[in-house]
């Protein structure tokens, strides 16, 4: 298969001398008995024959697997856009569906599987008082922020819209991840986001939920996170919520 869809340099190499080298034999299988029916010399026949398309076989061949290859980068690089918000590099709606839909397959194998979902408080004020680059400049912080704080490689940041944005994050109890939202929710508030001269100061409020072993899918969990979010928006914001805290029980 990898002779056939060279990814690397080193298949190029191989996808060129393999199909070079069957281009040689099959010319010289063919020359051959030709040779014997004409009757003319063989070895004058098949060396010749054997030679020329090592001429022309080896240049095209490479061209071809050069254009396969950048085929194969392209449509790689399709997809890495196709999952990825644009304005802060974090996961997409579909995006985080694609890695909802793989960690719900895994759900038992993995120690635990949490989410976590931010909404921005009061960000229209944000847009009213700044205008909307002022807005998108939060929104770009909260999501470095959350970087920050979710820094490991197995943690995901998405965006789900609007001033909405969330962690993944497999192998985590709720109670870790609760612990992990309250350094976030601490962080956004005490780190002003420069915008020109003027600084701006914001909070967010957050909800927290695991998988639970009842669930028909992941989007249960993002369900109750949420409801969560929804339940520290009523409690005042700059809070976090997390859906019963079962693990720290
Ligand atoms: P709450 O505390 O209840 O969340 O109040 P809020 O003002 O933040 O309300 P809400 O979350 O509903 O506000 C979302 C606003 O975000 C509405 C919309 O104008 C704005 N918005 C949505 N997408 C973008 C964007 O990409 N950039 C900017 N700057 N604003 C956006
Ligand atoms: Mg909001």
């Amino acid at each position: 298969k990898r002779l056939m869809e060279p990814r690397s340099r080193a298949d190029k190499v191989r996808t060129t001398m393999f199909f070079s080298a069957l281009s040689m034999l099959l010319s010289a299988a063919f020359a051959a008995p030709l040779a014997i029916v004409m009757k003319w010399n063989i070895l004058e026949t098949v060396v010749p024959a054997a030679v020329i398309p090592l001429l022309i076989a080896p240049w095209m061949i490479w061209i071809m697997a050069d254009v396969t290859i950048r085929l194969f980068q392209a449509q790689e690089q399709l997809e890495q856009i196709a999952r990825t918000d644009p304005l802060t590099g974090a996961l997409n709606r579909r995006g985080t569906q694609e890695l909802l839909t793989k960690a719900f397959a895994r759900r038992h194998d993995e120690s635990g599987f949490c989410a976590i979902v931010l909404d921005i408080d009061n960000f229209k004020t944000v847009n009213d008082s700044y205008g909307h680059a002022g807005g998108d400049a939060v929104i770009v912080h909260v999501a470095a922020v959350m970087r920050m704080v979710f820094d490991r490689e197995d943690c995901h940041i998405a965006r789900f819209g609007g001033d909405e944005l969330g962690v993944l994050m497999p192998f985590l109890s709720i109670a870790e991840a609760t612990l992990a939202a309250e350094h976030l929710r601490a962080a956004i508030e005490r780190t002003p986001i420069v915008f020109g001269d003027r600084h701006i100061t914001i909070t967010a409020s957050i909800g927290v939920a695991e998988l639970l072993p009842g669930d028909e899918s992941a989007d249960f969990m993002l369900m109750r996170a949420d409801a969560s979010l929804y339940s520290a928006k009523m409690l005042g914001r700059n809070i976090v919520r997390a859906d019963r805290l079962r693990s720290a029980a």
